[in-house]
């Protein structure tokens, strides 16, 4: 658990404790973090395992390894949930998959993943822009098992849990919601920290690309109106309510 990863970003370098373990407030559904070089891994501990994203290409080595520390052991993770297509989070769906694991990927995204290319990312500010070159654009393609337009019951894979779409991020991002709803894990509606998430890992920031911001603002307000009261975030996190109610009130 204490093992140390460094991450070298352009003109930063930062250290990050991965993986970790997360306990939700009700403890019912545990979630563990894998913290790769761009982005988290998130494991929901159920009847099975279920992922939460798979991080960038070429790094299924490590995802590997940091899922074993979290105790995952091989065969017992029935699915991946990839909450959108862009590079960091749906980088080693194809891997998963190849190993059995369910791949489950919003439809408004299946352009994106059958390429296997994340498309346009629309930057937020000028340090974006500049982040903009770290992050790979192409990845395995793959065709997702389950294509969610609306909600899927993630009981099927063996974790008291649903997957809901919420466009905003990209067409097609989705959301798990875990806990009865109190804790919901985001991907990219907006992200943890200064300087990519390593400086306050918590404290809500907007995101460096969005589709469309006054919807993702309109989503993260949706949330908080449906009760959620923990934010795990795809960088950085987690956010707790009244954090993310104070950034985008
Ligand atoms: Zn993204």
């Amino acid at each position: 658990m204490g093992r140390v990863r460094c991450l070298a970003l352009t003109l930063l370098v930062a250290c990050t404790p991965s993986p970790r373990m997360v306990l939700s407030p009700s403890q019912d559904v545990r979630i563990g973090t894998v913290t790769l070089g761009l982005s988290n891994v998130h494991a929901l501990f159920g009847r099975h395992v279920v992922l939460v994203d798979t991080g960038s290409p070429g790094e299924s080595q490590q995802l590997e390894e940091g899922l074993a520390e979290l105790g995952v052991k091989p065969g017992e993770i029935t699915c991946a949930v990839v909450t959108h297509g862009h590079s960091d989070h749906a980088g080693n769906a194809r891997w998963l998959q190849q190993h059995g694991v369910k791949i489950i990927a919003g439809s408004g995204d299946l352009w994106r993943t059958i390429r296997g290319e994340h498309g346009k990312l629309t930057s937020t500010s000028f340090f974006a822009q500049l982040l903009k070159i770290t992050i790979p654009s192409h990845y395995a393609p793959f065709w997702a098992d389950v294509r969610v337009r609306d909600r899927y019951d993630l009981n099927a894979c063996g974790v008291d849990g649903e997957v809901i779409a919420l466009s905003g991020h990209t067409q097609g991002s989705l959301v798990v919601l875990v806990s009865g709803g109190k804790v919901a894990l985001v991907g990219d509606l907006f992200r943890g920290g200064a300087l990519a998430g390593y400086v306050h890992p918590w404290s809500p920031k907007e995101h460096f690309y969005q589709d469309d911001i006054p919807l993702v603002h309109r989503r993260i307000h949706e949330l908080l109106a449906r009760g959620v009261e923990w934010f795990v975030l795809g960088h950085g996190g987690p956010s707790s309510r009244a954090d993310v109610a104070r950034e985008f009130e």
